[in-house]
């Protein structure tokens, strides 16, 4: 977000002069050719050099409190601007409550289409392109999607608003919306500039805008006695366990020289115990060195990969968003 901010050309600040305009634009250049993220996205790196971008450990799928409270201030901002702030005051008192003092963001999830990181249509203001009005016991929700340099977001009014075949629905209709515009945004479709697709392996998008749907994960409690077969959903990215656990000694054994390294989940950890059936001489380790290795993936012997065992055609069904998840060893991971 914060570089399609930076390569959006419409964005203008205020003028300063003198002194203070130079360090501006000096500022600007720089936060414009190498840009640091915060919070979850601390290892996130984007620098520009000419037409070039790199990007490092770039993370589409946010789910800081910061984050998404502030997805949903634009909605309770577009909201006052339809209705007037006392009805929103009155109708949408759990959305306000959210953005104002923030809380679980589980329930508030949201879907997201990324531009494609070299072409981009410049948007700067974000543009309202779809409103979809659902009524449940008589209250009122709204789901609302918005255009904007950064990408294409739908956002609900109340918890548990989005599921798949919605924002599918919604992706359609936003189609529709923007060819029917008197003022189209460029004469090429949409799908021309967003629906970026960062990991396919790992996520399945929704619609033609390939929306990612966006839902903060379940977290796990690790077991000292085994560790968790895992696989993910990829509707909705939860890690999933598939019902199958691995006991620690057999995982262990083997050449620990030749090793394969699984990403850190909230499922899986090492216990100290786990180090000494490596081999590893721990006594050695200071407890920073010790700690860091702990909080990091589990680390086994090449020999006993997860993606060689003998499981296929295997079903579960996702603990977040409920969908049937078919698996087979090569989905899994611990
Ligand atoms: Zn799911």
């Amino acid at each position: 977000m914060m570089d399609s901010y930076q390569v959006d050309g419409g964005i203008k600040s205020k003028k300063a002069s003198g002194k203070a305009a130079k360090e501006k634009i000096a500022r600007r250049i720089k936060e414009r050719t190498d840009i640091h993220g915060i919070g979850e996205a601390s290892s996130t790196r984007i620098s520009r050099s000419g037409g070039g971008v790199n990007l490092l450990n770039a993370n589409y799928e946010i789910t800081s409190e910061k984050f998404v409270r502030s997805l949903h201030k634009c909605i309770a901002n577009i909201l006052c601007d339809l209705y007037g702030s006392i009805y929103v005051r009155k109708n949408y008192r759990e959305l306000l409550y959210f953005v104002q003092n923030g809380g679980d963001v589980r329930p508030w999830s949201y879907a997201v289409s990324y531009p494609a990181p070299f072409i981009r249509p410049l948007i700067s203001e974000p543009r309202v392109v779809n409103r979809c009005l659902i009524k449940i016991n008589n209250k009122s929700h709204e789901i609302i999607s918005f255009i904007h340099t950064s990408g294409i977001w739908i956002v609900g009014s109340s918890p548990h608003l989005l599921n798949p075949n919605l924002i599918g629905k919604i992706s359609d209709s936003i189609i529709t919306e923007l060819a029917s515009q008197k003022e189209h945004i460029s004469k090429k479709p949409m799908t021309g500039f967003f629906g970026f697709e960062w990991n396919k392996e790992k996520r399945s998008t929704i619609g033609k805008l390939k929306f990612l749907w966006v839902v903060k994960e379940i977290e796990g409690k690790p077991n000292d006695d085994f560790l968790y077969l895992l696989t993910r959903c990829k509707v909705c990215g939860q890690i999933n366990p598939t019902g199958i656990v691995l006991p620690r000694e057999i995982i262990y054994h083997g050449n620990v020289n030749n090793a394969i390294s699984y990403s850190k989940n909230t499922w899986n950890h090492y216990i100290m115990d786990d180090l000494v059936k490596l081999g590893f001489r721990i006594e050695r380790w200071g407890d920073k060195n010790l700690k860091k290795y702990i909080d990091q993936g589990i680390s086994i012997p090449i020999e006993n990969e997860v993606k060689k065992m003998r499981i296929s055609n295997c079903k579960i069904n996702c603990i977040g968003c409920n969908n049937l998840i078919k698996f087979s060893s090569d989905d899994c991971f611990i």
